[in-house]
């Protein structure tokens, strides 16, 4: 009878395997469309970069009524900025990193009360911040 049992265990536990596996993979497809959509806003971060640098310089240099061109390109620069700290928190959120010790920063494995780096108490629940 117990080879039975284990039979059906494991059974259950591909199952689940399966639907870890299909999360993940879901995951997977959505960070890296994420991380293309930050390399994509960091590209025209650096040409509004490069940009503001010309500009600069051409004030510098004398030439005059720049200062607009210069102030729709910083506010644009700030924008894009805080698009990908936006899509990054969306990332993490993705990807939780596993709990870390708040004292020394050591990863803490599952389950424990005291971290076995430090001996600082972990927190009971960790809820991700909102
Ligand atoms: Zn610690």
């Amino acid at each position: 009878m117990e080879i039975f049992k284990k039979v059906s265990e494991g059974a259950r536990s591909i199952t689940e395997g399966a639907k870890t596996i299909g999360k993940k993979s879901g995951d997977l497809v959505e960070t890296t469309r994420l991380k293309m959509e930050i390399s994509k806003l960091e590209k025209e971060m650096e040409n509004n970069i490069t940009a503001l640098g010309n500009l600069v310089y051409m004030q510098y240099k004398g030439d005059e009524g720049l200062k607009e061109e210069i102030d729709r390109l910083l506010l644009s620069t700030r924008a894009l900025e805080s698009d990908i700290d936006e899509i990054n928190d969306q990332i993490i959120k993705i990807n939780p990193k596993p709990p870390a010790c708040a004292n020394c920063h050591e990863e803490l494995p599952q389950n424990v009360k005291f971290c076995p780096n430090c001996g600082t108490k972990v927190p009971e629940v960790e809820k991700p911040a909102e």
